[in-house]
């Protein structure tokens, strides 16, 4: 059971290692107990397991054991407390990062992993989305959002952060691309906002996938014409949600050419009417140098109810052949909160909670590592036959976790693969060793 060579846990694991060996460490000599790629091996490996109180555990059985795992398992010489943990890693600019999720990609394509995501020939789709992943009204930064309420004068502070992800319908795992943060800057009076930020990403995804052939997929708040000239000038198609209460011109003149509408509709078994319906070439507002889009909506009926709507505008010429797909193709959107979001705060990675916020970049950074170890589970799941065996012997994500957290506060296992073909004849012969 061989995992593909690029893609073992070690090889991800070293790809992690050597960009936070070429972080730049700004520290005073002398002043530095923890190099800064133990600490930032600390903090993945932290967000990897899942537990927070992992580096204390460790540290503990260092000190009987003269060993730990996040040693043999993560390479890392020597363990900070949590506080000077969070003290270096509010250090590291947070785009040291953004490297990693390119290297995790060059090596899914290497392996030929990435194939099974294209959804249009030679084409990936990509959703953005934007989410919030801390808000306090007594913990802050310079980056915080600040909002305050004319009720109360309460302020309150957040961090958001703007993620995108290949998605595909029939695929559960979503491909991570590295995140926007939507956070405030220095010299910057305005508060950065998530349409400021779909812009910086979408620039960011161009420019480190310069030749990959990309269809973004997002919610109303992007169907603008700013955002869509951006896309343009990145090369890149849109399927781009699309209502009525942002689009009035456009559902006017939709209006005064029903006649010139597209419709295929049928039912499927359950006696559920299937409608779709398309025209090219519309005015996406009524300004004089407004774009011509194209628009498509879908509704499901069942027993005369309308069971399902939605709308959308693309730049991809719609047709009979197409429109299915095209739909779907919307509708995946939805993957990026589903499969990515809510996995992130509701399964495990508590990515709300507050691992350390700091005065620069500590928020955002323990929020990539979180999103750095989905990605490596992520790729594990889709490729490490080890990894999936271990996983299914238990009968949940939780259950599976609970058990590796347990057994590494007791046995020095000498690598991930030791942990888990020890997981594996543990659940079949619960004797001790
Ligand atoms: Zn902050």
């Amino acid at each position: 059971m061989q995992p593909k060579k690029h893609l073992s846990f070690s090889n991800l694991r070293k790809t992690i290692s050597e960009r936070a060996l070429q972080i730049e460490d700004t520290r005073r000599e002398g002043s530095v107990s923890h190099e800064i790629h133990d600490c930032c091996l600390s903090g993945f490996a932290m967000m990897f397991f899942q537990d927070p109180s992992m580096l204390a555990f460790q540290k503990r059985i260092q000190d009987y054991g003269n060993k730990n795992n996040l040693q043999t398992i993560f390479g890392v010489g020597s363990i900070p407390k949590s506080t000077q943990l969070r003290d270096v890693i509010d250090l590291i600019p947070s785009s040291s990062f953004d490297p990693i999720f390119s290297d995790f990609f060059s090596l899914l394509q290497r392996a030929k992993m990435l194939e099974k995501f294209q959804l249009f020939k030679n084409q990936y789709l990509i959703s953005i989305d934007g989410t919030q992943y801390f808000t306090s009204e007594n913990i802050s930064c310079p980056g915080c959002l600040k909002k305050t309420s004319q009720k109360t004068g309460q302020t309150t502070y957040s961090h958001q952060f703007l993620g995108a992800s290949i998605v595909h319908p029939e695929q559960r795992q979503v491909i991570p691309l590295a995140p926007e943060p939507i956070q405030n800057t220095d010299g910057n009076s305005k508060q950065d906002c998530e349409r400021n930020a779909g812009k910086r990403l979408i620039q960011k995804i161009r420019k480190t996938h310069p030749k990959l052939n990309i269809t973004i997929t997002g919610d109303g708040l992007y169907s603008n014409q700013p955002f869509i000239d951006e896309l343009k000038s990145n090369r890149m198609s849109f399927v781009l949600i699309a209502k009525p209460g942002d689009h009035k011109f456009l559902f006017n003149h939709l209006a005064t050419v029903t006649h010139k509408i597209q419709t295929l509709e049928y039912s499927d078994d359950k006696g559920r009417q299937h409608i779709y319906r398309w025209i090219n070439d519309v005015p996406l507002n009524g300004t004089t140098r407004a774009g011509k889009v194209n628009f498509f909506d879908y509704t499901i009926k069942a027993a005369g109810k309308t069971n399902f709507h939605s709308s959308w505008v693309t730049d991809i010429p719609v047709n009979q052949d197409n429109v299915k797909i095209l739909v779907v193709a919307g509708r995946s959107r939805w993957k990026i909160e589903n499969e990515y979001f809510n996995t992130l705060k509701n399964q495990g990675y508590n990515a709300e909670h507050n691992y350390g916020h700091g005065t620069q970049y500590a928020s955002f950074n323990f929020l990539l590592f979180i999103l750095l170890a989905f990605f490596v589970h992520q790729i594990l799941e889709l490729s490490d036959p080890l990894y999936q065996h271990c996983r299914s012997t238990f009968s949940s994500r939780k259950e599976y976790w609970n058990h590796l957290r347990c057994a590494i506060r007791i046995h020095i296992f000498s690598s991930y693969e030791h942990l888990l073909e020890f997981m594996i004849t543990a659940t079949k012969d619960p004797q001790p060793p």
